[in-house]
């Protein structure tokens, strides 16, 4: 799983500058969800190697009345769920009272912070930056964000060690993963023809979506149906359920970001949802299922949530739900704006469910068993070649400065998402609209649908 750094910090230290360059060589991608998370910014960062979540909490003011305000209870939530706070300070503007609370408040919680000073570009950073180190949290790091200067050096010295912790972690989850199986099968007798029969790994099925669009009824309505054995995890706010379960004898894991097993009565909308622990769902998850309400429409926060998926190139199912009660006329509205808006995303399977009364629930699961098919399925390089060269046959590459770029040999470069090598002449000149054609191609060629599929383009034999 993906580590999470927290950026806090007063305003105007640095911390949005410092986000920008930390996401810059992925699309940044900002889920603002109005109302529940502020000015809360959150990317995917790749950079020099490392891999994370960054959230940009906004801001902390420091004050005694901007500590109680909902910002920084916000704020703070955005800590518990970090493994790692990064605190910024001005390095030009020295120390300030706002400084000094919000070290005492990272003092008290229990968690991996340290001071950044920032800004130390054209100034002596050692006398500059002496006086933070009364801060109480430690060594005192020093970076130019605008410059990029000291960033690499700080990740090794701050995210090192939780990777490798995390890494660590992650052995153990494998484990986990065997005792999951043997779970769920409890109550039932064991094959004794030597194999367990369940030898195909579970599924892991996310259910993702904002709040409100029906996570926990359609959970619920899934398991409700089902044999379940429930297995709470323990864990903070930012940890989902993983519930095994199985479905037309398959083998699933389901991710519950909704927490449905767990909460006993959660009214608060803060501590149902989460989008560190939504974010952590789809890099875990094999298949993601977005939930989205009928009556809402696509929102900026579901593009959002689409993305990181997009990104993560996870298997994509998208229910739409609360598609009881709408008479004809909104059906065909609501549809014709999804069919515009998701456009970009043309290979996910769309459903339309509701979730209350259990319509169409039962057929979103052929569409993420498809989904994992497709994503994992198993292509020899002959029949990639041959596709590439009917592809090929079939609409030429363009001219390229007078020269006709030329793919000679393909080969598969991994799964899930299926990845394909294609190597050429020129072909880091192909257009996007041949690369969109050749994806397209090999797509209808595979019979790949709930997938992305990844093309990459190398230039010779
Ligand atoms: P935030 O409010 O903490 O998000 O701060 P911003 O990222 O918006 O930065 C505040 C100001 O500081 C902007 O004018 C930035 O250009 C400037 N700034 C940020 N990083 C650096 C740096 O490394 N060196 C210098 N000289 N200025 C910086
Ligand atoms: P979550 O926050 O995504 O887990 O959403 P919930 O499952 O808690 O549902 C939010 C509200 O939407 C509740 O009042 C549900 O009863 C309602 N709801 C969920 N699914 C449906 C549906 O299919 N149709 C209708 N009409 N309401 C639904």
């Amino acid at each position: 799983m993906l580590p999470v750094i927290a950026l806090v910090g007063r305003p105007n230290v640095g911390k949005s500058t410092l986000f920008n360059r930390l996401t810059r060589t992925r699309d940044a991608l900002v889920a603002d969800f109005p109302g529940l998370t502020r000015d809360r910014k959150y990317g995917q960062a790749n950079y020099d190697g490392y891999e994370f979540i960054v959230v940009d909490t906004g801001g902390i003011d420091g004050s005694e009345e901007g500590i109680e305000t909902e910002m920084a209870e916000q704020s703070l939530l955005a800590i518990e769920e970090a493994d790692v706070v990064l605190f910024l300070v001005d390095a030009r503007a020295g120390m300030t009272a706002a400084d000094q609370a919000i070290a005492q408040h990272l003092r008290k919680q229990q968690k991996k912070s340290f001071v950044v000073a920032n800004k130390t570009d054209g100034i002596d950073a050692d006398s500059n930056c002496a006086e933070f180190y009364q801060l109480a949290l430690g060594e005192v790091y020093h970076i130019a964000a605008a410059h990029g200067r000291g960033v690499t050096q700080l990740l090794e010295a701050t995210l090192g060690p939780v990777i490798a912790e995390l890494a660590g972690e992650e052995d153990d989850i494998e484990q986990d993963d065997e005792l999951l199986t043997e779970l769920y099968l409890e109550g039932e007798e064991a094959p004794d023809d030597g194999k367990t029969g369940f030898e195909d790994k579970p599924i892991k099925l996310a259910i993702i979506g904002r709040p409100n669009v029906g996570k926990s009824t359609l959970t619920n309505r899934i398991l409700g149906e089902e044999r379940v054995i429930v297995y709470d995890m323990p864990g903070t706010t930012r940890d989902s359920i993983y519930i095994p379960m199985t479905r037309n004898e398959r083998d699933y894991v389901l991710i519950d970001t909704a927490g449905v097993r767990k909460r006993k009565k959660v009214s608060d909308v803060v501590e149902k949802f989460s989008v560190i622990k939504t974010l952590q769902a789809i890099e875990d998850a094999n298949v993601i299922l977005l939930v989205i309400d009928a009556r809402d429409g696509i929102s900026d926060q579901d593009l959002s949530l689409l993305g990181f998926a997009l990104n993560a190139g996870r298997s994509l199912v998208i229910a739409v739900n609360k598609w009881d009660g709408l008479d004809d006329y909104v059906k065909e509205r609501i549809k014709s704006e999804l069919d515009r808006r998701l456009g970009f995303i043309d290979f996910a399977r769309l459903h339309f469910i509701s979730a209350l009364h259990g319509t169409g629930v039962g057929h979103l699961f052929e569409s993420v068993e498809e989904a994992y098919e497709s994503a994992t399925k198993r292509v020899s390089t002959a029949m990639l070649r041959r596709i590439m060269d009917m592809a090929q046959a079939d609409h030429q590459p363009p001219l390229v400065r007078g020269r006709r770029v030329k793919l000679k040999y393909a080969h598969a470069g991994g799964y899930n998402p299926p990845r394909i090598v294609i190597h050429g002449n020129q072909v880091h000149d192909l257009p996007d609209s041949y690369k969109r054609y050749l994806m397209n191609y090999y797509r209808k060629a595979l019979n790949i649908m709930g997938t992305p599929i990844k093309i990459e383009f190398r230039e010779g034999d």
